[in-house]
């Protein structure tokens, strides 16, 4: 193979690319093939991306999930490594999760004949406020797996034909967690976020916002259960004329999560207990809601359809200071680690006294915003020193309580606490 090289005011000899039809004047280089065939640059790089996913895509070709090594209790384990408490939490999620992924290996290895039992899918409804761990429990427990995992907020979807998110964008975002892999994809893990919001109003007079909560709800449902969804290749809305990539969602794994506010009252107006005792000043929110049922899932506004595809239901406690303290510094990954990493990187130990810790806990529980103020915090603690910092040749960097204070008082944060 040569480059090919036309003579001047040759017209009929221009080269063109067998490919792509540039001609040579187009292109950097065109290479000759044998019979006058040619391929230009742009086709070759473009070749060798295909070559290169294509290697990538077999390579990773569904390595079924071997459910026998995902005990629930090393999944509690290994979930224990990175969320602190939750203990009922974990046990509920290790239990469905393990039982998922049985039944699909089981689904696998004899499938389903006529009078066999069919054992249905759990998904799992996260019922907790805020910052308690919902997202990092269903992020967490799909790296464990090392299944591909995507994160969808319930409120950004509408019934279709409304302006909007259509359901079905959940499954575009999973699909490119999976690198396009549609195997990969259906064996996912997908996390509904604010499943609370979308209730509708009619059982629920505290629910303002206009959204045909009932319409999402139904979309949702035919997800949950099990359908060949079409999914638009880049996500958007739908064009009549795009070809659709199918993705059966039988053995997707949904959580979805949620405060759901109010739903103690709701709760406790059944069962016959308050939600704050008289003459007591102990919130009993977190006992009353432990003992959730689906009809007070209706009640609170879920079509019971989609209550039925959620039979896992768990609570996930409020965090007390102790936890958010423990969150600081013991999980891996933890908010302390992950900043003196970043400190480190440039040359610099980060030291914090110990009663900054009390300090942020103290702010965090203030802010009521669960262990999701804890990185706010920090930051604003921090945000000066890593300005200031890179390059001055510092080797270490101590924060103290008073540093932290000053740095906190002036940032956004004290004042939305104040607000
Ligand atoms: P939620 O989904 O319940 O609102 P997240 O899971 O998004 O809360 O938590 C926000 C952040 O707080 C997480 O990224 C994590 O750093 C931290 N966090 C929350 N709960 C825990 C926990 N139980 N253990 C460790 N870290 C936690």
């Amino acid at each position: 193979m040569a480059k090919r090289t036309n003579k001047p005011n040759e017209p009929t000899d221009v080269a063109t690319c067998s490919f792509c039809g540039r001609t040579n004047e187009e292109v950097f280089l065109l290479i000759e093939g044998m019979n006058d065939t040619h391929i230009c640059n742009y086709c070759v790089d473009y070749a060798h991306n295909l070559i290169a996913e294509e290697i990538k895509r077999s390579q990773q070709k569904p390595v079924a999930i071997d459910f026998r090594s995902y005990r629930p209790k090393d999944l509690k384990a290994k979930l224990d490594e990175f969320v602190i408490g939750q203990d009922a939490a974990k046990v509920n999620l290790a239990v469905a999760v393990y039982n998922h992924y049985k039944r699909l290996s089981h689904q696998q290895e004899s499938p389903l004949r006529k009078g066999d039992v069919e054992i249905e899918k759990s998904n799992i409804l996260l019922i907790g406020d805020t910052g308690t761990g919902k997202t990092l429990l269903a992020r967490t427990i799909a790296k464990v797996l090392d299944v591909p995992f995507c994160i969808a907020d319930a409120t950004v979807f509408t019934e279709a034909g409304y302006v909007g998110e259509d359901v079905e964008n959940l499954l575009v975002r999973l699909l490119a967690a999976a690198n396009y892999d549609v195997e990969a994809a259906q064996r996912g893990i997908v996390y509904i976020d604010e499943i609370d919001k979308i209730a509708r109003k009619a059982d629920n007079p505290s629910i303002t916002r206009d959204v045909s909560g009932e319409g999402v709800q139904q979309a949702l449902l035919k997800i949950l259960e099990g359908t060949e969804a079409n999914v638009p290749p880049k996500g958007g809305r739908k064009h009549p004329d795009q070809s659709y990539i199918k993705l059966d969602t039988r053995n997707i794994l949904f959580i979805c999560g949620g405060a759901f506010d109010g739903l103690d009252k709701i709760i406790a107006a059944r069962t016959g207990r308050q939600t704050v005792g008289f003459g007591q000043t102990a919130d009993r929110r977190p006992e009353v809601l432990r003992s959730v049922q689906p009809i007070d899932l209706k009640r609170f506004g879920l079509i019971p359809e989609l209550i039925g595809r959620l039979p896992i239901i768990t609570y996930l406690e409020p965090m007390d200071r102790a936890t958010l303290r423990a969150i600081l510094t013991e999980p891996r990954n933890s908010l302390v680690g992950q900043y003196r990493q970043l400190f480190a990187i440039e040359g610099i130990k980060l030291v914090f006294q110990p009663e900054v810790y009390e300090f942020v806990v103290d702010k965090a529980d203030e802010l009521k915003l669960g262990a999701r103020g804890l990185r706010a915090i920090l930051e604003s603690i921090l945000t000066e020193a890593m300005f200031e910092l890179p390059g001055s040749g510092a080797t270490e960097y101590v924060v103290t309580r008073s540093y932290a204070e000053e740095q906190f008082t002036k940032s956004g944060l004290a004042h939305q606490q104040a607000a």
